[in-house]
């Protein structure tokens, strides 16, 4: 008889229930959960083919040294080994694991346990600093903590929605699809899309701002000012609940219409009319994405954008605030175990003194980090320089996906000591490790995820592990058992893992009012197997959940104030004669990442079957290019081979290519070989989206 499943969809940060169904024969059916508050049913196209990816073909079944088959006691006594003994001639700093927002929270926090409690090094970062960070940073900045101040519903009960940054359609496609019936439903909520491509999410905009790549400081300061002129600001909230007005504003500038038009790229009567929408609309959601996140002022941005709901007192309530949307499936719940270099766990900050002390108590940790390691960018050059001489990479593809990404592999090859926990033998990352180690795979694998929204909920496994494929928990606590560390990684089960970080997120800190799970930490096995989807916090003795955050001030600053932030307007333009194109990079609708899961599903490549440069018809007159015409396009950094798609959808002088495809799938495909290691100075997030390249036919 057919069993089913509930489960999580693996790849975007919506999030979204699956009920999986296992028949008699093996065969795998998957479907929408209608009782997950995520979803409720729904499923986009890349969820809807999950069963198309569980096939073992191209697998990592066993683990290999120098591509030769071990058992897993060979295997982890050379982890154990090798970085014991660089840590003991080059100290903790010379060691560091990469790892990703496809970890489950139990993998995140089992591996930042060992490197940040047990090795004594901050250097754990994550491709979650690739997709998030800013927003981590401007919610820091503003809140006093990272947190998201409301909830999906939200966006169903706004009379006015900005997306700005974000191709809602493709990246967070049933978001979208809750968004639409929602205004199908509601004619009267207008929706504005700021964005310099016109995407599948324009479609649905009642205003398309094509704004300047990186014009968006410029364009919320401009509506911060324009609200201080107006009738908008919320004096009594303002007053009550923020401290820095006056000041942010200040620093806002003076950008008359002319001024502001130039900064945005945009006419004075498109700003004008978006400037009128939020004045005059009430519920207003501002979601943000990577548009915002992937730039120098990422950070800048977000805090712009919180600047004009602070200023409105529009958060917190029903169809009001700031939004931002995550990525991944899990880069929420990495965040929440303190997988970033500069985090430490449960929210908890490791430049903090007595934070620091909190945690070490809690671990019974010999060697608490004491100073933020290094973030991704940093941490490849610290292995391209040979100051890290042995790096743990995790469910992650950083040769395809990296910034400078042909400098990254380069370092990897030089590299003494990669090791590369991975569900596919080959992937242009495994290619250059000395030891593989087999995961398992979403199906698998058993945890849970935290989607944009703070809702936890659960991954669990309907399949038997193939091959000898295990856990990552369980490969970094083997390790650390075998580093000397015994019995803080004795798990026998992620239920223990979870209890244990809920027991972390409440521990000597009944009441906190941020991260706080401390109601699950005497979670049992059963209990675990049961968890129903739940947003954070609920604390300990609580049963239910506070859906949003900040309607009546409460931030988690000391003095409970939010903080207005100065944001710079100014991105320096990085185009010259000799790169005179402004190259974007993003994600189709049915493809994730680097393919190494979708590209398994003929239905999700009969979308997009190869990587694409999208182009104006005029650049492409000028160039020479026809239609599906290859076209080279490089930068400073590196090169990329893709075809023309000739389209009035993008604005003259930017260029559109996809992220997913590597070399493995079509000849120089990488397209972040030609990004610049070039970050957000506070967030250390790269600027994937506004990169200066030539392009030629080829
Ligand atoms: Fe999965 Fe995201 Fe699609 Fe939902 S919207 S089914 S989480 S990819």
């Amino acid at each position: 008889m057919a069993t089913e499943v509930k489960t999580t969809c693996p790849y975007c940060g919506v999030g979204c229930g699956v009920i999986a169904t296992v028949g008699d024969d093996g065969g795998v059916g998957v479907k929408g959960d209608p009782d997950h508050p995520a979803n409720f049913g729904r499923l986009c196209s890349k969820g809807s083919a999950l069963a198309e990816t569980l096939d073992l073909d191209g697998r990592l079944l066993y683990p290999e040294i120098d591509g030769e088959r071990v058992d897993w006691d060979e295997a982890l006594d050379r982890v154990a080994e090798r970085f014991s003994r660089t840590i003991a001639e080059h100290g903790p700093d010379s060691v560091a694991f990469y790892v990703s927002g496809q970890l489950l929270t139990e993998d995140y926090y089992v591996a930042n346990k060992l490197m940040k409690g047990f090795i004594g090094s901050g250097n754990i970062d994550t491709n979650s600093r690739l997709c998030m960070s800013s927003s981590v940073a401007g919610h820091r900045r503003a809140f006093g903590a990272d947190t998201v101040p409301g909830c999906y519903e939200d966006l169903e009960l706004a009379d006015l929605v900005i997306l700005t940054g974000s191709n809602l359609a493709w990246c967070h496609p049933v978001l979208y699809q809750r968004l639409a019936a929602a205004k199908a439903a509601r004619p009267q909520m207008r929706v504005v899309v700021i964005d310099p491509r016109r995407t599948m999410t324009a479609d649905i905009a009642d205003l398309h701002l094509a704004i300047r790549p990186d014009g968006d400081v410029a364009l919320f300061n401009g509506l911060f000012k324009h609200l201080a002129a107006s009738a908008a600001v919320d004096h009594d909230y303002v007053s009550a609940h923020t401290s820095g007005f006056a000041e942010a504003l200040s620093a806002a500038g003076t950008l008359d219409e002319a001024t502001l038009a130039e900064a945005t790229g945009l006419a004075i009567s498109e700003v004008a009319a978006f400037f009128r929408l939020f004045e005059t609309t009430e519920r207003v959601v501002t979601c943000y994405s990577q548009g915002v996140n992937q730039s120098v002022a990422g950070t800048d941005k977000v805090n712009a954008i919180i600047n004009c709901h602070l200023a409105t007192g529009r958060i917190g309530r029903p169809g009001m605030g700031p939004f931002s949307l995550t990525g991944q499936p899990n880069a929420m719940g990495g965040r929440e175990v303190g997988g970033l270099a500069n985090m430490l766990a449960a929210h908890l900050d490791i430049e903090k003194a007595a934070h620091r002390d909190q945690v070490r108590r809690f671990w019974g940790a010999p060697a608490l980090a004491s100073k933020p390691g290094l973030k991704a960018v940093d941490m490849f050059r610290a292995v391209a320089d040979g100051r890290i001489k042995a790096i743990w990479i995790m469910a992650t593809n950083p040769v395809v996906s990296m910034p400078d990404a042909d400098a990254v592999e380069a370092a990897l090859k030089a590299c003494p000591f990669v090791v590369v926990s991975d569900v596919l033998k080959e992937t242009d990352t495994t290619r250059h490790a000395h030891m593989l180690l087999p995961s398992l795979g979403w199906g698998e694998k058993d945890g849970t995820v935290t989607n944009s929204e703070r809702r936890i909920s659960r991954q669990r496994g309907f399949l038997p592990p193939p091959g000898e494929a295990r856990a990552d928990w369980w490969q970094l606590a083997e390790v650390g058992h075998r580093m000397g560390f015994s019995g803080a990684f004795a798990y026998t089960s992620s239920s223990e893992i979870f209890a244990e970080h809920a027991g972390l997120s409440g521990f000597e800190n009944f009441g906190r009012r941020d991260f706080d799970i401390g109601a699950h930490a005497e979670i049992d096995r059963p209990r675990y197997d049961e968890l129903q989807p739940f947003q954070w916090p609920q604390p300990r003795g609580t049963e239910s959940v506070t859906t949003r955050f900040f309607a009546d001030g409460g931030f988690y600053h000391p003095d409970g104030r939010a903080r207005f932030v100065a944001a710079a307007s100014g991105v320096a333009d990085r185009l010259s004669a000799a790169f005179p194109f402004t190259l974007n990079t993003g994600r189709v609708r049915d493809h994730w990442h680097t393919m190494t899961r979708t590209g398994k599903s003929p239905r999700l490549s009969a979308h997009i079957g190869e990587p694409f440069v999208e182009i104006h018809p005029r650049d492409a007159m000028e160039l020479g290019l026809s239609p599906a015409d290859l076209v080279a396009l490089e930068s400073p950094y590196g090169t990329a081979i893709v075809r023309a798609l000739i389209t009035e959808r993008q604005a003259r002088g930017n260029l559109f290519v996809p992220m997913h495809w590597s070399d493995q799938f079509a000849a120089k495909a990488r397209i972040d070989a030609l990004v610049p290691p070039i970050t957000d100075p506070v967030s250390g997030q790269p600027a994937s989206k506004n990169v200066a390249v030539s392009a030629r036919r080829f």
